[in-house]
């Protein structure tokens, strides 16, 4: 018998996520198994009450939360299968963290590609509805590529599975119905609950090694970034950029208040091997020099504990930020995050662009973070009441309708969930997100799955 709670003090507890939003659902459901949330799904769909999945409720957007029906908890759908080693794949229930998947599978000498930074909090089914992404991203690609299967509670309470066919030609009907798994990753709740996953695997590197480079300037560290993604030397499998703030930060997480003092940007980035091949570590350490890097200060986290250790410094930022914004969430106020991207080449006017948007605007332009390797900085902001939220929500969509004529995207990572559906129709034209809402209503007749997510 599922877990279905009314009392106050549980529904608060589900009421907020990391967007800073606060939704108050009318009950929580906690199934712990696929029948029970189809269970709850065919009962909803009768009685036409909203239902929105919820994993750990890290979503900046706003995704996981919702002030009407239940908000469906799967935390307590905990299975993880064994590993096919033939296949190299693996089925995953979708409560399980990735963090603890990535433990499981070590073991077996394997691991999941995706590395959102949340990776420590968030569950496989949140990463796979919002198709995560990571550092790491730059070399194997977001979670939509590693998912080789889905079972879906359908909204009517159906259960079905959808696998990926695997042909090499196929002039079969339209391409949008040709691999239905791809409706489902990145669908943020609103085309069905993923009950299962079948996962696809890689094998652990044999040697891991991580750089933190910092450089007097940003321009010097951007360049780099660039020059080291169209290298044929250097194979990186993550490009990440720190400005003099976030820099800051992860001194402070690394605890050495004197490192880079005099820098005022930093790029990180990991190399792997596979059998007795030693990483390119001279080849990096000419590159960074040829962009002017502050090589003294370069610091070499050789093996996996050392990586998992200059993870910390990157989980600091967005944490920071986190912290700092908390005080205001009561006033009104919360973090700005934006998850735009452009083409790698365009980062660098790009980010300009966006500080100038902010400047002409009168307000800090915010720190500047993240996955420069693949285009897409996060900036950050911290607005302490509504009307700074508004303020800096206007700065922010100028600098989107920017990135769009740059041939870029309003999220690259975080998805739109509820806090930007306003800035769908920026990049999808009428048609497009017509067909989706046909889709949508095509599985989810009567609306009742995540309301208020991507077509509000
Ligand atoms: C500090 C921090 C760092 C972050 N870093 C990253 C990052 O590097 N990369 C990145 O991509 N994201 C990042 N995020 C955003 C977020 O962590 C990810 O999107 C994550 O995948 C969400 O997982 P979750 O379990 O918390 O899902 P939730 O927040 O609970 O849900 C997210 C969405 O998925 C839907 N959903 C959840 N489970 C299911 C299911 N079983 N079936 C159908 N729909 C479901 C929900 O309805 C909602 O729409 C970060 C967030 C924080 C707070």
């Amino acid at each position: 018998m599922t877990d279905i709670s009314h009392d106050l003090s549980v529904r608060e507890s589900f009421a907020r996520d990391a967007s800073g939003l606060w939704r108050v659902p009318d009950a929580v459901a906690r199934p712990s198994s696929a029948e029970e949330v189809a269970a709850l799904l065919r009962g909803a769909h009768r009685d036409g009450t909203a239902v929105t999945a919820a994993g750990s409720q890290t979503s900046t957007t706003g995704a996981s939360i919702c002030d009407r029906g239940l908000v469906l908890s799967l935390r307590a759908l905990q299975g993880i299968g064994a590993v096919n080693h033939e296949t190299r794949t693996v089925e995953v229930e979708p409560g399980v963290l990735l963090g603890d998947l990535q433990r499981a599978l070590a073991a077996d000498g394997m691991f999941f590609p995706p590395d959102p930074t949340s990776d420590q909090e968030c569950t496989v089914g949140g990463a796979i509805a919002c198709n995560a992404s990571g550092p790491r991203t730059l070399r194997y690609g977001a979670t939509r590529a590693h998912v080789e299967a889905v079972t879906v509670a359908l909204a009517d309470g159906r259960l079905e599975r959808f696998r990926r066919p695997h042909l090499e030609k196929n002039t079969v009907g339209l391409h949008i119905a040709q691999d239905a798994v791809d409706w489902f990753v990145g669908s943020e709740g609103i085309l069905g609950v993923i009950v299962s996953a079948e996962l696809r695997l890689q094998p652990r590197p044999a040697h891991e090694i991580g750089l933190a480079i910092p450089f007097p300037t940003e321009a010097q560290a951007l360049a780099c970034i660039i020059a080291a993604r169209e290298s044929r030397v250097v194979s990186p499998r993550c490009l990440e950029y720190f400005d003099a703030e976030c820099l800051a930060m992860a001194r402070d997480a690394r605890g050495e208040p004197t490192w880079a003092l005099t820098a005022g940007a930093m790029v990180y980035t990991e190399e792997t091997t596979v059998g007795d091949d030693e990483p390119p570590l001279e080849a990096w350490l000419e590159l960074a020099d040829a962009f002017g890097a502050d090589t003294d200060d370069i610091r070499v986290f050789d093996g996996e504990s050392a990586i998992f250790e200059a993870r910390r410094l990157r989980h600091a930022v967005p944490a920071t930020m986190h912290e700092r914004v908390a005080p205001y969430l009561k006033t009104g106020g919360r973090r700005i995050s934006t998850d735009w991207a452009v083409p790698y080449r365009l980062a660098p006017q790009a980010v300009a662009m966006a500080r100038a948007y902010a400047h002409e605007a009168g307000v800090t332009p915010g720190v500047v973070y993240g996955h420069l390797g693949n285009g897409h900085p996060h900036q950050n902001f911290v607005a302490r009441t509504a009307d700074e939220v508004a303020l800096f929500e206007r700065v922010v969509e100028r600098t989107l309708r920017d990135v769009i004529a740059m041939g870029g995207t309003v999220a690259a990572e975080h998805g739109i969930g509820k806090l930007k559906a306003r800035w769908l129709p920026l990049q999808m034209g009428s048609t497009q997100i017509a067909v989706m809402r046909a889709l949508k209503h095509e599985l989810d007749p009567k609306g009742i799955l995540a309301p208020g997510n991507v077509l509000a």
